[in-house]
Protein backbone atom coordinates (compact mmCIF):
# COMPACT_ATOMS: atom_id res chain seq x y z
CA UNK A 1 0.00 0.00 0.00
CA UNK A 2 1.06 3.31 -0.75
CA UNK A 3 2.47 5.81 2.33
CA UNK A 4 -0.02 8.33 1.71
CA UNK A 5 -3.12 5.70 1.57
CA UNK A 6 -1.58 4.02 4.33
CA UNK A 7 -1.61 7.34 5.96
CA UNK A 8 -5.14 8.56 4.97
CA UNK A 9 -6.82 5.11 5.97
CA UNK A 10 -5.19 5.37 10.09
CA UNK A 11 -6.39 9.40 10.26
CA UNK A 12 -9.94 8.30 9.02
CA UNK A 13 -9.81 5.00 11.90
CA UNK A 14 -8.96 7.59 14.19
CA UNK A 15 -10.68 10.44 13.68
CA UNK A 16 -13.50 9.79 11.59
CA UNK A 17 -14.26 10.68 7.74
CA UNK A 18 -12.51 13.36 5.89
CA UNK A 19 -14.82 15.36 3.46
CA UNK A 20 -13.62 14.63 -0.31
CA UNK A 21 -11.95 18.28 -0.57
CA UNK A 22 -9.69 16.96 2.52
CA UNK A 23 -9.22 13.87 0.24
CA UNK A 24 -8.98 15.74 -2.94
CA UNK A 25 -5.79 18.25 -1.07
CA UNK A 26 -3.76 15.79 0.43
CA UNK A 27 -3.46 13.63 -2.95
CA UNK A 28 -2.77 16.30 -4.47
CA UNK A 29 -0.60 18.44 -2.21
CA UNK A 30 0.68 16.28 0.44
CA UNK A 31 4.18 17.75 1.02
CA UNK A 32 5.59 13.99 0.95
CA UNK A 33 3.55 12.10 -1.58
CA UNK A 34 0.82 14.78 -3.02
CA UNK A 35 0.59 14.46 -6.81
CA UNK A 36 1.87 17.98 -8.03
CA UNK A 37 4.33 17.10 -5.13
CA UNK A 38 6.18 14.60 -6.40
CA UNK A 39 4.61 13.45 -10.05
CA UNK A 40 5.85 14.85 -13.59
CA UNK A 41 1.52 15.39 -14.83
CA UNK A 42 2.07 16.78 -18.27
CA UNK A 43 2.72 14.84 -21.75
CA UNK A 44 3.23 11.86 -23.29
CA UNK A 45 4.56 10.48 -20.81
CA UNK A 46 2.73 11.89 -17.89
CA UNK A 47 -1.06 11.76 -17.13
CA UNK A 48 -2.09 14.37 -19.10
CA UNK A 49 -1.66 17.03 -21.83
CA UNK A 50 -3.42 20.42 -21.81
CA UNK A 51 -3.75 22.64 -24.37
CA UNK A 52 -0.25 24.78 -24.17
CA UNK A 53 0.96 21.82 -24.40
CA UNK A 54 -0.80 20.84 -27.55
CA UNK A 55 0.20 23.91 -29.60
CA UNK A 56 2.47 27.28 -29.66
CA UNK A 57 -0.48 28.76 -30.96
CA UNK A 58 -2.86 28.68 -27.43
CA UNK A 59 -0.07 30.30 -25.77
CA UNK A 60 0.29 32.59 -28.70
CA UNK A 61 -3.19 34.08 -28.62
CA UNK A 62 -3.18 34.00 -24.69
CA UNK A 63 -0.03 36.76 -24.93
CA UNK A 64 -2.58 38.29 -27.57
CA UNK A 65 -4.98 38.43 -24.97
CA UNK A 66 -2.81 39.66 -22.75
CA UNK A 67 -1.68 42.63 -24.51
CA UNK A 68 -4.75 43.74 -25.06
CA UNK A 69 -5.73 43.73 -22.03
CA UNK A 70 -2.66 45.93 -20.96
CA UNK A 71 -3.28 47.95 -23.45
CA UNK A 72 -6.88 48.20 -22.74
CA UNK A 73 -5.49 49.09 -19.48
CA UNK A 74 -4.10 52.23 -20.22
CA UNK A 75 -0.77 50.50 -20.99
CA UNK A 76 0.26 50.80 -17.10
CA UNK A 77 4.24 49.98 -16.34
CA UNK A 78 5.51 48.98 -13.92
CA UNK A 79 2.95 46.11 -14.40
CA UNK A 80 2.99 42.40 -13.43
CA UNK A 81 2.27 39.75 -15.69
CA UNK A 82 1.78 36.77 -13.73
CA UNK A 83 0.52 32.88 -14.44
CA UNK A 84 -0.68 31.25 -11.23
CA UNK A 85 0.22 27.15 -12.17
CA UNK A 86 2.25 27.46 -15.07
CA UNK A 87 3.31 23.34 -15.16
CA UNK A 88 5.80 23.06 -17.41
CA UNK A 89 6.00 26.46 -17.92
CA UNK A 90 5.20 26.36 -21.70
CA UNK A 91 2.57 28.56 -22.00
CA UNK A 92 4.42 31.55 -20.59
CA UNK A 93 7.54 30.77 -22.36
CA UNK A 94 4.91 30.79 -25.85
CA UNK A 95 3.17 33.75 -24.42
CA UNK A 96 6.66 35.76 -24.03
CA UNK A 97 8.13 34.95 -27.20
CA UNK A 98 5.29 36.39 -28.60
CA UNK A 99 4.64 39.51 -26.63
CA UNK A 100 8.39 40.21 -27.44
CA UNK A 101 7.11 40.02 -30.88
CA UNK A 102 4.35 42.14 -30.60
CA UNK A 103 6.25 44.70 -28.51
CA UNK A 104 10.22 44.74 -28.17
CA UNK A 105 10.86 45.27 -24.35
CA UNK A 106 7.60 44.39 -22.95
CA UNK A 107 8.89 41.41 -21.46
CA UNK A 108 11.58 43.21 -20.32
CA UNK A 109 9.64 46.53 -18.92
CA UNK A 110 7.29 43.90 -17.06
CA UNK A 111 7.51 42.03 -13.98
CA UNK A 112 6.76 38.24 -14.94
CA UNK A 113 5.53 36.31 -11.58
CA UNK A 114 5.22 32.84 -11.99
CA UNK A 115 2.63 31.92 -9.20
CA UNK A 116 3.49 28.01 -8.51
CA UNK A 117 2.22 25.75 -5.51
CA UNK A 118 4.73 22.98 -6.02
CA UNK A 119 8.89 23.82 -5.45
CA UNK A 120 9.56 21.05 -8.05
CA UNK A 121 7.33 22.40 -10.76
CA UNK A 122 8.68 25.44 -10.07
CA UNK A 123 12.57 24.23 -10.78
CA UNK A 124 11.15 22.71 -14.30
CA UNK A 125 9.58 26.43 -14.89
CA UNK A 126 13.02 27.78 -13.75
CA UNK A 127 14.94 25.35 -16.41
CA UNK A 128 12.40 25.86 -18.87
CA UNK A 129 11.95 29.74 -19.36
CA UNK A 130 16.31 30.12 -18.18
CA UNK A 131 16.71 30.91 -21.92
CA UNK A 132 13.74 32.71 -23.38
CA UNK A 133 12.93 36.93 -22.74
CA UNK A 134 11.74 37.85 -19.43
CA UNK A 135 13.46 37.62 -16.21
CA UNK A 136 10.28 35.72 -14.18
CA UNK A 137 9.98 35.71 -10.43
CA UNK A 138 8.57 32.94 -8.53
CA UNK A 139 6.03 32.87 -5.94
CA UNK A 140 4.36 30.22 -4.46
CA UNK A 141 1.13 32.88 -3.16
CA UNK A 142 -0.44 35.46 -4.95
CA UNK A 143 -0.57 37.72 -2.01
CA UNK A 144 3.31 37.89 -2.62
CA UNK A 145 2.64 39.50 -5.87
CA UNK A 146 3.94 43.10 -5.66
CA UNK A 147 0.96 45.78 -5.66
CA UNK A 148 1.17 46.73 -9.21
CA UNK A 149 -1.78 46.61 -12.17
CA UNK A 150 -1.96 42.78 -12.62
CA UNK A 151 -2.57 40.85 -16.04
CA UNK A 152 -2.75 37.57 -14.94
CA UNK A 153 -3.68 34.18 -16.57
CA UNK A 154 -4.34 30.20 -15.85
CA UNK A 155 -4.77 27.24 -17.55
CA UNK A 156 -6.32 24.01 -16.03
CA UNK A 157 -5.61 25.74 -12.26
CA UNK A 158 -9.23 25.72 -11.09
CA UNK A 159 -10.25 22.24 -11.42
CA UNK A 160 -6.77 21.21 -9.50
CA UNK A 161 -8.15 22.85 -6.36
CA UNK A 162 -10.33 21.21 -3.91
CA UNK A 163 -14.03 20.54 -4.25
CA UNK A 164 -16.97 19.74 -1.34
CA UNK A 165 -19.59 16.98 -2.64
CA UNK A 166 -22.93 17.37 -0.79
CA UNK A 167 -25.10 13.78 -1.48
CA UNK A 168 -29.09 13.86 -1.25
CA UNK A 169 -29.67 10.75 0.86
CA UNK A 170 -32.75 9.54 2.49
CA UNK A 171 -32.41 12.11 5.47
CA UNK A 172 -31.79 15.15 3.48
CA UNK A 173 -28.97 16.76 1.80
CA UNK A 174 -25.51 15.62 3.70
CA UNK A 175 -21.96 16.40 3.36
CA UNK A 176 -20.38 13.03 1.13
CA UNK A 177 -17.41 12.30 3.23
CA UNK A 178 -14.45 9.72 2.68
CA UNK A 179 -14.79 7.10 5.31
CA UNK A 180 -13.92 3.15 5.33
CA UNK A 181 -15.98 0.38 3.97
CA UNK A 182 -16.42 -2.72 5.54
CA UNK A 183 -12.84 -3.73 3.60
CA UNK A 184 -11.05 -1.52 4.69
CA UNK A 185 -10.90 0.24 1.55
CA UNK A 186 -12.09 4.11 1.08
CA UNK A 187 -15.72 4.27 0.79
CA UNK A 188 -18.06 7.37 0.35
CA UNK A 189 -19.99 8.00 3.20
CA UNK A 190 -22.76 10.59 4.12
CA UNK A 191 -21.82 13.05 6.99
CA UNK A 192 -23.97 12.80 9.92
CA UNK A 193 -24.73 16.71 10.43
CA UNK A 194 -27.33 18.27 8.14
CA UNK A 195 -26.12 21.48 5.86
CA UNK A 196 -27.17 24.75 5.40
CA UNK A 197 -29.56 24.92 2.59
CA UNK A 198 -28.38 28.83 1.39
CA UNK A 199 -25.33 26.27 -0.16
CA UNK A 200 -28.01 24.40 -2.62
CA UNK A 201 -28.54 25.62 -6.13
CA UNK A 202 -32.52 25.67 -5.83
CA UNK A 203 -33.60 22.21 -8.28
CA UNK A 204 -31.15 20.50 -4.70
CA UNK A 205 -35.37 20.54 -3.25
CA UNK A 206 -36.43 18.11 -6.48
CA UNK A 207 -33.10 16.13 -6.19
CA UNK A 208 -33.69 12.15 -6.36
CA UNK A 209 -31.70 10.07 -3.73
CA UNK A 210 -28.31 9.82 -4.35
CA UNK A 211 -27.84 13.06 -6.58
CA UNK A 212 -24.44 15.23 -5.71
CA UNK A 213 -23.64 19.09 -5.79
CA UNK A 214 -20.32 20.68 -5.65
CA UNK A 215 -19.03 23.64 -3.94
CA UNK A 216 -15.64 24.93 -4.13
CA UNK A 217 -14.63 27.20 -1.75
CA UNK A 218 -10.74 26.96 -2.66
CA UNK A 219 -11.99 27.84 -6.06
CA UNK A 220 -13.66 31.01 -5.03
CA UNK A 221 -11.13 32.06 -2.80
CA UNK A 222 -8.66 31.95 -5.41
CA UNK A 223 -10.78 33.86 -7.80
CA UNK A 224 -11.88 36.73 -4.78
CA UNK A 225 -7.85 37.24 -4.31
CA UNK A 226 -7.45 37.98 -8.00
CA UNK A 227 -10.46 39.96 -7.97
CA UNK A 228 -9.87 41.73 -5.23
CA UNK A 229 -6.19 42.88 -6.70
CA UNK A 230 -7.80 43.67 -10.47
CA UNK A 231 -10.40 45.98 -8.40
CA UNK A 232 -7.79 47.59 -6.28
CA UNK A 233 -4.60 47.56 -8.48
CA UNK A 234 -6.40 47.16 -12.51
CA UNK A 235 -5.83 44.65 -14.87
CA UNK A 236 -7.28 41.90 -16.14
CA UNK A 237 -7.67 37.89 -15.38
CA UNK A 238 -7.93 35.28 -17.82
CA UNK A 239 -8.39 31.35 -16.74
CA UNK A 240 -9.20 28.17 -18.63
CA UNK A 241 -10.25 25.05 -17.43
CA UNK A 242 -12.86 21.93 -18.34
CA UNK A 243 -16.00 22.73 -16.85
CA UNK A 244 -19.81 24.27 -17.33
CA UNK A 245 -21.23 28.03 -18.08
CA UNK A 246 -24.41 27.03 -15.85
CA UNK A 247 -24.53 25.82 -11.98
CA UNK A 248 -25.72 22.33 -11.84
CA UNK A 249 -25.98 18.95 -9.97
CA UNK A 250 -23.83 16.43 -10.73
CA UNK A 251 -20.51 14.22 -9.41
CA UNK A 252 -17.73 15.45 -11.78
CA UNK A 253 -15.02 14.78 -9.49
CA UNK A 254 -12.69 12.36 -11.93
CA UNK A 255 -8.56 10.53 -11.63
CA UNK A 256 -7.01 10.45 -14.19
CA UNK A 257 -3.55 8.21 -14.29
CA UNK A 258 -1.47 7.25 -17.36
CA UNK A 259 -4.33 8.82 -19.59
CA UNK A 260 -7.05 7.09 -18.95
CA UNK A 261 -9.62 7.31 -16.15
CA UNK A 262 -8.85 5.53 -12.74
CA UNK A 263 -10.96 4.92 -9.42
CA UNK A 264 -11.26 8.09 -6.91
CA UNK A 265 -9.38 6.32 -4.07
CA UNK A 266 -7.22 3.75 -6.16
CA UNK A 267 -3.82 5.29 -6.26
CA UNK A 268 -3.83 8.90 -3.73
CA UNK A 269 -1.12 10.69 -4.84
CA UNK A 270 -0.22 8.89 -7.73
CA UNK A 271 -3.14 9.84 -10.19
CA UNK A 272 -4.74 13.15 -11.16
CA UNK A 273 -7.68 13.88 -8.71
CA UNK A 274 -9.73 16.98 -10.72
CA UNK A 275 -13.32 18.06 -11.11
CA UNK A 276 -15.48 20.21 -13.39
CA UNK A 277 -15.09 24.33 -12.54
CA UNK A 278 -18.35 25.75 -11.81
CA UNK A 279 -17.91 28.92 -13.72
CA UNK A 280 -21.03 30.85 -12.96
CA UNK A 281 -19.89 30.28 -9.21
CA UNK A 282 -15.86 32.32 -10.50
CA UNK A 283 -18.16 35.20 -12.44
CA UNK A 284 -20.05 35.68 -9.58
CA UNK A 285 -17.48 36.43 -7.12
CA UNK A 286 -15.70 38.50 -9.83
CA UNK A 287 -19.22 40.20 -10.22
CA UNK A 288 -18.99 40.83 -5.84
CA UNK A 289 -15.88 42.86 -6.81
CA UNK A 290 -18.27 45.14 -9.31
CA UNK A 291 -15.73 43.74 -12.32
CA UNK A 292 -17.03 42.51 -15.52
CA UNK A 293 -16.77 38.48 -16.46
CA UNK A 294 -17.10 37.33 -19.75
CA UNK A 295 -17.42 33.31 -20.16
CA UNK A 296 -17.66 31.69 -23.08
CA UNK A 297 -15.84 27.99 -24.76
CA UNK A 298 -12.08 27.85 -25.50
CA UNK A 299 -12.91 27.02 -29.37
CA UNK A 300 -15.01 30.31 -29.33
CA UNK A 301 -12.56 32.28 -27.73
CA UNK A 302 -9.69 30.88 -29.67
CA UNK A 303 -11.11 31.12 -33.12
CA UNK A 304 -11.99 34.60 -32.28
CA UNK A 305 -8.93 35.93 -31.09
CA UNK A 306 -7.31 34.48 -34.65
CA UNK A 307 -6.99 30.68 -33.95
CA UNK A 308 -7.72 29.49 -37.96
CA UNK A 309 -5.54 32.54 -39.17
CA UNK A 310 -2.40 32.06 -37.37
CA UNK A 311 -2.28 28.41 -38.21
CA UNK A 312 -2.31 29.67 -42.01
CA UNK A 313 0.07 32.00 -41.57
CA UNK A 314 2.16 29.41 -39.38
CA UNK A 315 1.80 26.84 -42.20
CA UNK A 316 2.13 29.77 -45.24
CA UNK A 317 5.59 28.60 -45.66
CA UNK A 318 5.91 25.56 -44.35
CA UNK A 319 5.32 22.11 -46.04
CA UNK A 320 2.16 19.33 -46.33
CA UNK A 321 3.11 17.41 -43.25
CA UNK A 322 3.44 20.65 -41.23
CA UNK A 323 0.10 21.74 -42.39
CA UNK A 324 -1.21 18.78 -41.33
CA UNK A 325 0.05 18.52 -37.85
CA UNK A 326 -1.48 22.30 -37.92
CA UNK A 327 -4.80 21.32 -38.85
CA UNK A 328 -4.43 18.40 -36.16
CA UNK A 329 -4.08 21.00 -33.01
CA UNK A 330 -6.92 23.35 -34.43
CA UNK A 331 -9.16 20.79 -34.18
CA UNK A 332 -7.72 19.03 -30.84
CA UNK A 333 -8.07 22.85 -29.49
CA UNK A 334 -10.73 24.08 -30.88
CA UNK A 335 -13.09 21.16 -32.25
CA UNK A 336 -16.25 20.60 -30.83
CA UNK A 337 -15.84 17.09 -30.09
CA UNK A 338 -12.31 18.12 -28.67
CA UNK A 339 -11.47 20.52 -26.14
CA UNK A 340 -13.48 23.48 -27.94
CA UNK A 341 -16.43 23.02 -26.14
CA UNK A 342 -15.58 21.57 -23.08
CA UNK A 343 -13.01 23.78 -22.03
CA UNK A 344 -14.87 26.99 -20.80
CA UNK A 345 -12.35 30.61 -20.76
CA UNK A 346 -13.52 33.24 -18.00
CA UNK A 347 -12.65 36.83 -18.59
CA UNK A 348 -12.38 39.10 -15.59
CA UNK A 349 -12.02 42.92 -16.49
CA UNK A 350 -12.74 46.46 -14.67
CA UNK A 351 -16.19 47.31 -15.08
CA UNK A 352 -17.12 48.56 -18.95
CA UNK A 353 -14.03 47.24 -20.26
CA UNK A 354 -14.47 44.75 -22.47
CA UNK A 355 -11.29 42.82 -24.19
CA UNK A 356 -11.21 40.71 -27.23
CA UNK A 357 -12.45 38.33 -28.76
CA UNK A 358 -15.49 39.45 -26.36
CA UNK A 359 -15.35 43.42 -27.33
CA UNK A 360 -18.31 44.54 -29.55
CA UNK A 361 -17.67 44.62 -32.94
CA UNK A 362 -16.71 48.00 -34.08
N1 LIG B 1 -1.09 25.41 -16.58
C1 LIG B 1 -0.34 24.19 -16.84
C2 LIG B 1 -0.46 23.18 -15.69
C3 LIG B 1 -1.83 22.76 -15.26
S1 LIG B 1 -1.78 21.65 -13.87
C4 LIG B 1 -0.77 23.60 -18.16
O1 LIG B 1 -1.76 24.04 -18.70
O2 LIG B 1 -0.09 22.70 -18.66
C5 LIG B 1 -2.05 22.67 -12.47
C6 LIG B 1 -0.89 23.53 -12.06
O3 LIG B 1 -1.33 24.39 -11.00
C7 LIG B 1 0.32 22.82 -11.51
O4 LIG B 1 1.46 23.53 -11.90
C8 LIG B 1 0.09 22.90 -9.98
O5 LIG B 1 1.24 22.68 -9.24
C9 LIG B 1 -0.44 24.30 -9.88
N2 LIG B 1 -1.23 24.70 -8.71
C10 LIG B 1 -2.28 24.06 -8.18
N3 LIG B 1 -2.81 24.78 -7.17
C11 LIG B 1 -2.12 25.93 -7.10
C12 LIG B 1 -2.20 27.10 -6.27
N4 LIG B 1 -3.13 27.21 -5.31
N5 LIG B 1 -1.32 28.10 -6.48
C13 LIG B 1 -0.40 27.99 -7.46
N6 LIG B 1 -0.27 26.90 -8.27
C14 LIG B 1 -1.11 25.89 -8.09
Amino acid sequence: MSALKDRLKRLIAAAGPISVADYMAACLFDAQAGYYTTREPFGAAGDFTTAPEISQMFGELVAVWAYSAWKAAGRPMPMVLAEIGPGRGTLMADMLRTLDRLDAGFVTRARIAMVEASPRLADIQRERLASGRGRPTWFCDLAALPRLPLVVVGNELFDALPVRQFVRTARGWRERMVGLGEDGGFAFVAGIAGIDPALLPPEAAEAPEGAVFEVSPAREALMDAVATRIAADGGAALFIDYGHLRPGLGDTLQAVRDHAYDGIFAHPGAADLTSHVDFAALAHVAAMHGLEATTTTQGQFLLGLGLIERAGALGAAAGEDVRERLRGEVERLAGPDAMGNLFKVICVSRRGVRLPPFAAPA
